[in-house]
């Protein structure tokens, strides 16, 4: 399906010879620091997308703007960049809401799907190569499962009513690398996040479905595997899997994501080709209003249509999610984006003044935070002393201001006009 329309990105014409030159994320799997993306060419990503039952709110908007931070630091390392993101536009939980509030599910997903891409435009995110529906790629997980069923990845459990395809998960010896958590917490995870370890005729309680087969009343498609839609897990696989291939660079998404639907795509995707899924799984924090995690189940969300269509500027949202870094937990707060306001103001107010500080050591510093996992707040420490600096002192670099400007709109994505 169609992306949203890409914000200008301007190239960084400042040599920092002192800068990193590599890109350092923290990888959940193994816990450490590690190099991401190759040293030349083109880096690939893929980003879970969203279930389009509801508008985009805070924590999604943290996420993407985490990734569209790694991703452009990867631009200005001067690699391209293969990005793939999905829509789960058909879940249980968009015909759930679908059902409850009379609505057509396609309407539902398609509305939805479009306040993303304008809050996904207004925040500048970059918008992903390949972005992918459920819907579009029933053909490719059909075939992905029923090509696992040749060597017995794949299975039909025996319920003569609803004799559903699940993922062999004991055929993959590295089922458990993702998150590293010992089976009884992943039984209790599984249960408490949509699986279901306790379905009779499964050959393991962590085997995971992979395509529903028809029920009365709900959308299905017809395919190898018998008339049906899609598992969750196994679309991410597919997706990524046909538009990035094998070992691509990162598998991102929110903590929330880890397990199991990252550990499940990614023992999928290692049993489907044979070679690793991702090289590296990156995962953002989680958001919390009035103390408790933002989602959609407890309602307790802060949306960004809502703050815009309040007057709120965009440039200012994004920066407040930027004050945080991309792994902390953290709360959204009025006093957070009063506080980004205010820092916007300052930033623009310095770059209509020429500077005293050489701006060399500024984008250097910039990019070496963004170049040690995405140190985002870190990076804004840096042009708040630069603008401090520019406002108390006359200077009379009048390149400044500009070379500032593109380093503020390339690696962090706000415009400072
Ligand atoms: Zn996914």
């Amino acid at each position: 399906m169609k992306a949203w329309t890409a914000p200008s990105m301007p190239t960084v014409n400042v040599d920092t010879p002192d800068a990193p030159g590599r890109l350092l994320v923290h990888d959940t799997a193994t816990d450490r620091l590690v190099q991401v993306g190759p040293a030349a060419g083109t880096a690939r990503m893929y980003v879970c997308g969203i279930t389009p039952y509801d508008a985009t709110h805070i924590g999604h908007a943290n996420t993407y703007v985490a990734f569209d931070l790694l991703l452009r630091t990867w631009c200005d390392l001067g690699l391209a960049v293969e990005y793939a993101q999905n829509v789960t536009d058909v879940d249980d939980p968009l015909l759930e809401r679908a059902l409850a509030t009379g609505k057509d599910w396609e309407q539902l997903a398609a509305e939805q799907t479009e306040l993303f891409r304008t809050d996904m435009e207004a925040l500048r995110v970059v918008p992903p190569n390949h972005y992918i529906g459920a819907v579009e790629c029933v053909p490719c997980v059909s075939e992905l499962v029923h090509s696992m069923h040749d060597t017995g990845l794949s299975y039909q459990i025996d319920d003569p009513k609803h004799p559903d395809w699940y993922f062999t998960s004991s055929a993959v010896p590295t089922f458990g690398i993702v998150s590293n958590l010992d089976r009884d917490t992943m039984l209790t995870r599984f249960a408490a996040m949509g699986g279901d370890p306790e379905r009779v005729g499964k050959k393991d309680a962590l085997d995971s479905l992979l395509w529903q087969m028809a029920r009365p009343d709900e959308p299905a498609w017809d395919s190898p595997l018998g008339r049906g839609r899609p598992g969750w897990h196994i679309e991410c696989t597919a997706i990524a899997l046909k538009y990035l291939g094998p070992a691509f660079d990162v598998q991102g998404g929110g903590s929330d994501l880890v397990f199991p639907h990252h550990e499940m795509s990614a023992a999928q995707g290692v049993a489907a080709s044979g070679d690793a899924f991702a090289q590296t799984y990156v995962h953002s924090g989680m958001v919390a209003l009035d103390g408790k995690k933002m989602s959609k189940s407890l309602g307790n969300l802060e949306l960004v249509s809502r703050l815009r269509a309040a007057g709120t500027e965009s440039a200012a949202i994004r920066l407040a999610l930027l004050a945080h870094h991309y792994r902390d937990d953290w709360e959204w707060t009025t006093d957070g984006l009063r506080r980004a306001e205010e820092r916007l103001d300052l930033w623009r107010r310095a770059t209509r003044l020429d500077a005293a500080q050489p701006v060399v050591d500024v984008v250097t510093r910039l990019r070496a935070a963004m170049r040690n996992d995405l140190d985002a707040p870190t990076a804004l420490g840096e042009i708040d002393a630069w603008a401090a600096a520019s406002i108390d002192v006359d200077g009379d670099d009048t390149d400044a201001p500009a070379q500032i400007k593109a380093t503020v709109d390339a690696l962090l994505g706000i415009s400072l006009g």
